[in-house]
């Protein structure tokens, strides 16, 4: 478990951020009131993720702590009861991640954001390219104090070949080469990812100012910040885009999953269908439909909750067999699968396992017995079609008797 270590004087107030920052998220809080607490639990504790700290304390009148915490290279966020603009740029001087001003509920909601983005900053990649060397150096610096992991890269052309394989929280660039060069690098990346798979951070010097910003945002940025910048303007904006990037990829998942059962939705199901159809064709391209048998029955006989566990239980079933394919909810209690194999026996082994596994196990998981029946059908000339003969396959395998694969 990560430990965040609170530094407060103020009893009640360092027993609050206690309670919500552990009511919040699953981490240890270390409380200490002065500095000598500090330093003696810094000593016991070697693996402090993060501190928050108080500006003032009886023993340390200077901010001593927060000196102490950066010695010990622990990313800080400071608790300020006011804020000025001396004091704003003497805190960021001392490298620490953010400030807090504790003046209202909005503190507390401020502190769970931060906290949020600064305790899993450590999975996240920040890529820098085409900076200058000093920039780089400072960039590396401050995002380092909130906890990213960090890539610099020298050469565009590297760059281009990480980004096929893999996507970082943010870009940041500057305008270290040619501008012309450089931009037509900028809109070949956005040309293959939307703006908020890869939000773009574009560093401007303030000589060429809002012109170039402007032409960078045509091409792809999704914004800028101009130099000399602050430590905190940098974190702000930071943070703006990687909320952007979570909140849109959060968005995009609930948009493709079905909520009871956590599998795809129908709607996904068919796009990832229609995308990849003619590839599965050149293998041998299936498709399976699912339907729980005498559905309304058990709804009618164990009430609509049962039901909903009926439908979970098949969904993780297909899951658990079916793991390897494109697995959808594909109405009330019915399915879907599709994606391509090598053989078909291997399909219609595995299918009439699953259907097995439904009929045996769902006693022991549910309380009642309940069977599925399975139509399956394979290289047909278009995805409508394999879906329509999957279906038309269940269709006989219910007129038959329910509790059967059927195949065409
Ligand atoms: P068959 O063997 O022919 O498939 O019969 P069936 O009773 O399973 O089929 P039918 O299509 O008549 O009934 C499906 C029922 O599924 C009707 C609907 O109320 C119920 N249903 C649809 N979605 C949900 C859901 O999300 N939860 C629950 N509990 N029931 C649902
Ligand atoms: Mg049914
Ligand atoms: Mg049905």
């Amino acid at each position: 478990m990560k430990k965040i270590l609170v530094i407060e004087d103020q009893k009640s107030m360092a027993l609050l951020l206690k309670q919500t920052v552990e009511s919040h998220f699953d981490v240890e809080v270390l409380l200490a009131y002065d500095l000598e607490q500090t330093a003696q639990l810094l000593s016991v504790h070697h693996d402090i993720s993060l501190a928050l700290s108080d500006l003032n304390l009886p023993d340390a009148p200077h901010g001593e702590s927060i000196k102490l915490l950066r010695e010990a290279q622990i990313t800080t966020i400071v608790l300020t009861a006011s804020l000025d603009e001396n004091l704003r740029q003497r805190i960021m001087k001392e490298r620490v991640a953010d400030f807090i001003v504790k003046d209202g509920p909005a503190a507390i909601s401020y502190l769970i954001r931060a906290l949020d983005l600064l305790l899993t900053n450590d999975q996240r990649e920040i890529w820098l390219a085409n900076l200058s060397d000093p920039l780089a150096r400072k960039l590396v610096g401050l995002l380092s104090v909130h906890r990213f992991k960090l890539r610099v890269f020298d050469q565009d052309a590297a760059l281009i070949k990480e980004l096929a394989k893999t996507l970082p929280s943010l870009l940041i660039v500057g305008d270290k080469a040619c501008e012309q060069d450089w931009l037509h690098h900028l809109s070949a990346v956005r040309s293959q990812f939307e703006f908020y798979q890869l939000p773009i951070l574009a560093c401007i010097d303030s000589v060429d100012g809002t012109p170039l910003a402007l032409k960078y945002m045509k091409y792809g940025a999704t914004d800028y910040i101009v130099k000399p910048f602050g430590a905190d303007e940098l974190y702000a904006r930071v943070n703006q885009s990687i909320d952007l990037q979570r909140t849109y990829l959060e968005i995009q998942h609930l948009s493709r999953t079905d909520g009871l059962t956590g599998l795809n939705n129908r709607r996904f199901f068919i796009e990832q269908g229609e995308n990849h159809y003619q590839a599965w064709l050149t293998n041998c391209a299936f498709g399976l439909l699912v339907d729980i048998d005498l559905f309304k029955k058990i709804n009618d006989h164990y009430g609509h909750p049962k039901g909903d566990d009926a439908i979970r239980f098949t969904a993780n079933r297909l899951k658990q067999f079916f793991g390897d394919f494109v697995v959808a909810r594909f109405g009330g209690e019915e399915f879907i699968v599709a994606g391509e194999c090598s053989n078909k026996q291997q399909v219609l082994a595995l299918a009439e396992t699953f259907r097995q596994s439904i009929e045996q196990d769902s006693e022991a998981y549910m309380g009642f017995k309940m069977t599925v029946s399975i139509g399956i059908t394979f290289n047909e000339p278009s995805f409508d079609r394999l879906i329509a003969e999957a279906d038309r396959q269940l269709y006989i395998a219910k007129g038959s008797g329910r509790n059967q694969v059927c195949c065409s």
